[in-house]
């Protein structure tokens, strides 16, 4: 008989992943793309990286985190240009802009993310 014990939830213990966390881990076991969450076979960009590492079925993809819906970050924009120039309401979408404009490695957009608290 396999005796298990339980012990209260910490606030450690039940915290989520943060987004730089959770796309970081889920790159190291998925390939990335371009351009839509997956491609069904295993890649996915930054944002499906992170919704797969958290869990989200790829037929779910569209509940993705409500933090992609939070405000934009100045820390996401690259200092290139495009990224100060263009309107950017929420943080998924500088998300996709990284990968799907600049094709970041998905590391790096973790980097970011981390810069930004996130
Ligand atoms: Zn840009």
């Amino acid at each position: 008989m396999i005796e298990i014990q339980t012990r209260p939830a910490t606030e450690e213990s039940v915290t989520p992943l943060k987004l730089s966390e959770a796309l970081r881990l889920g790159a190291m076991s998925t390939e990335q793309w371009f351009g839509e969450m997956t491609d069904g076979h295993g890649r996915y960009c930054a944002m499906g990286t992170i919704s797969h590492a958290i869990g989200i079925d790829d037929g779910d993809m569209r509940y993705f985190p409500s933090t992609f819906l939070t405000p934009a970050r100045d820390e996401l924009r690259l200092d290139d240009g495009c990224c100060r120039q263009t309107l950017f309401y929420q943080l998924w979408m500088q998300i996709a802009h990284l990968n799907d404009f600049h094709r970041l490695p998905r590391e790096r957009i973790a980097d970011l993310l981390e810069e930004a608290g996130l």
